[in-house]
Parts: structure tokens; sequence; C-alpha cells
């Protein structure tokens, strides 16, 4: 199999002190345009798509700025399957970073307001979602299926032939990429890692389900439970997307201090909980702690734009700041 990102050690004067290794697996370098974990993840999805000459093109759901909706409108763009994408918001929004880019791409903008948003994943909204779109296949928001899950179980494989380490953490959103990652971590490591997953969401506790359900019906079954993994629901810091500027400013500092921009909705996240758990003592010397960088990159964009950050110190990938439509 192959390695798909590499793994990079970062210094801080922290991890010194409580001598600690600490390693990013860099997914955010996986594609220029694409980043991380919704890359791996639509990874299963299309290529189940493309088997079955029945389906002739693929749905999903997510926000006006979306990581999973810009990372599907690229894919489905590079592999020439007709996409939708059903948007929370208003046909306004169709301007905004995100969804210029997803239109440049070719996707079909479907504006829901709200409430209808809301309800992505009941029957009858799909049945109805199914006949306007015969055809298509119906990926949920964010990309978390069954079929995510394969894809992000190499993110372990991969790590089995890169480094030995003991605690993994990534940033949780709907938990597919934990619950990918827990799989993989059963099928392809020869004992279990510590797996934390931060949540960026508030009151997640909920999660656990969604990530045993996914969980359930895979490798798990083969090879019995993975006893190791947590979902750590404290540093939401408010909720998705929301952060004071204190947090800001940590941010900004772990990132010039490690030379790697972590974005502050999901990766941001993660480092303020692993700098948190540092100080309180929760790992223990020696030990080895890799972080998985989700990407994501491409949310910047639309913060800038918000005037959400500042284009002082943060910015887009290369690849998508000269927007050619
Ligand atoms: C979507 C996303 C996550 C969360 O992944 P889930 O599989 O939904 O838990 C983490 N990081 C980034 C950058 C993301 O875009």
């Amino acid at each position: 199999m192959s390695i798909r990102s590499t793994i990079q050690q970062i210094h801080h004067p922290l991890f010194d002190q409580h001598q600690l290794k600490v390693s990013v697996k860099r997914d955010d370098t996986i594609h220029p345009i694409i980043s991380g974990n919704k890359w791996r993840k639509l990874q299963g999805n299309l290529a189940y798509l493309t088997k079955q000459s029945s389906l002739k093109g693929a749905l999903s759901f997510g926000g006006s700025y979306s990581n999973h909706i810009h990372a599907f409108a690229y894919a489905c763009f590079e592999q020439g399957i007709p996409c939708v994408g059903v948007i929370r918001g208003e046909a306004e929004y169709a301007n905004n970073f995100t969804l210029s880019w997803a239109l440049h791409w070719g996707m079909k903008l479907h504006f829901v307001d709200r409430k209808t948003y809301r309800r992505r994943q009941c029957p009858e909204f799909l049945a109805e979602l199914q006949s306007r779109y015969p055809n298509y296949f119906i990926i949920p928001e964010g990309g978390s299926n069954q079929l995510a899950l394969s894809g992000v179980a190499e993110i372990i494989s991969e790590l089995a032939q890169q480094t030995e380490y003991d605690t993994l953490m990534t940033p949780v959103g709907s938990g597919g990429t934990l619950a990918g990652l827990i799989v993989g971590d059963k099928q392809f490591s020869s004992r279990e890692h510590k797996l934390l997953g931060i949540s960026v969401l508030k009151g997640a506790d909920y999660l656990m389900n969604d990530i045993e359900a996914l969980i359930s019906t895979q490798a798990i079954e083969q090879s019995g439970n993975h006893s190791n993994w947590r979902l750590l629901s404290q540093y939401h810091g408010g909720g998705y997307a929301k952060f004071s500027s204190a947090d800001y400013e940590k941010i900004l500092e772990f990132n010039k201090i490690t030379g790697i921009t972590f974005e502050p909705i999901y990766s941001g996240k993660m480092v303020l909980a692993l700098v948190d758990l540092i100080t309180q003592g929760y790992f223990g010397a020696g030990e080895h702690i890799v972080l998985l960088h989700t990407g994501g990159l491409q949310s910047l964009g639309g913060m800038i734009e918000r005037n959400l950050l500042s284009s002082d110190d943060w910015s887009v990938p290369a690849a998508l700041t000269n927007p050619s439509n």
C-alpha cells in the first residue's frame, strides 16, 4: 500500500519539559486542493459509485463553508462524476469562498433552509431528494458512512510502516474519521494504540453511539472490540467554529513554534487539547504522540472572507488562492 502522507516530528518547549515526543501525520499535504480526512473518506464512496453501473452521480450535504462540500466537489470533478451539494443556506451564499470553488468544479448547488437541512437523515427527505435526483448516490454529511472507513483505516496501515507510537489524536466532527482509525487499528496494528478523539462540537457525547454504530459491522466483528479509544468532549471551546481570542492566540503561537498551520475549527482544537492534557500530566514520560492533521485548510478562506481571521496571520493553500473563474 502506498504512503499518502509523511510523518513529521515537531518541537515545543512543553514537550521537552514533559519528556514527550510529538509528531504530526501530515494528511493536510495529501493533495494541494482536497486536504486530509475528507479525501480519505471519499475514496471508498466514489470507488463504490463508479462500480455500480446504475449510479450516475453523487449527492451530499454540508454547510456553506464546508470542507466536505469543497472536497466532494473537487473529487467528483476529477473523476468526472456529476454531483449535487445540498447546502444549508441561501442562494446568495453561492458566491462565497467555498461554494464559488464548488461551482467552478461543476457542482450543482441545492439550497435548503435550516429547518429542512435538519431533516438530512430523515428517510422521507432522502426519498424526496432521490426522486429529484434519480440514480444519484447519496453520501451523508461529512462523508461519514461505512464506505468511508477503509480509506481512513489506511492511515493506520501507513503509520505502521512509518513509526512506533503510543497515542494517536484526531479532531472529531461526525465521528467517521475516529471510527475509521479504530477499525484500522484492529486491522493493521499488532497492538492497540490509544486513540484520542477531540470533539469540536458542544455536547457531543451522542457521538459515542454514532461511532459504535459505524464500527460495529466492520472489521471489529472479526477481531473483537477496540478497548482503547476515547472521545474527549470538553475541548469544544464554545462550540463548532467558535473560539475565544485567548484560544486563537494559543493556536497561532503553536503554529509559529511548530511551523505547521493548524486551523482553528478542527485541528486547532486538537492542539489546544494536547497542550492542556500535557500540562495536566495526562501522558506518561517517554510517550510518542501522533497528531493527525486532518487538513481542512480551505476553511481559512471563508474565515478570512468573514473577517473571523486576519489575513496578516493566516493564508489559504496556494492552489486555492487564485480562482480562475
Ligand atoms: C470534517 C473534518 C473533521 C472531522 O471529521 P469527522 O470524520 O467528521 O469526525 C476533522 N478535521 C477536519 C479538517 C475536517 O474537515
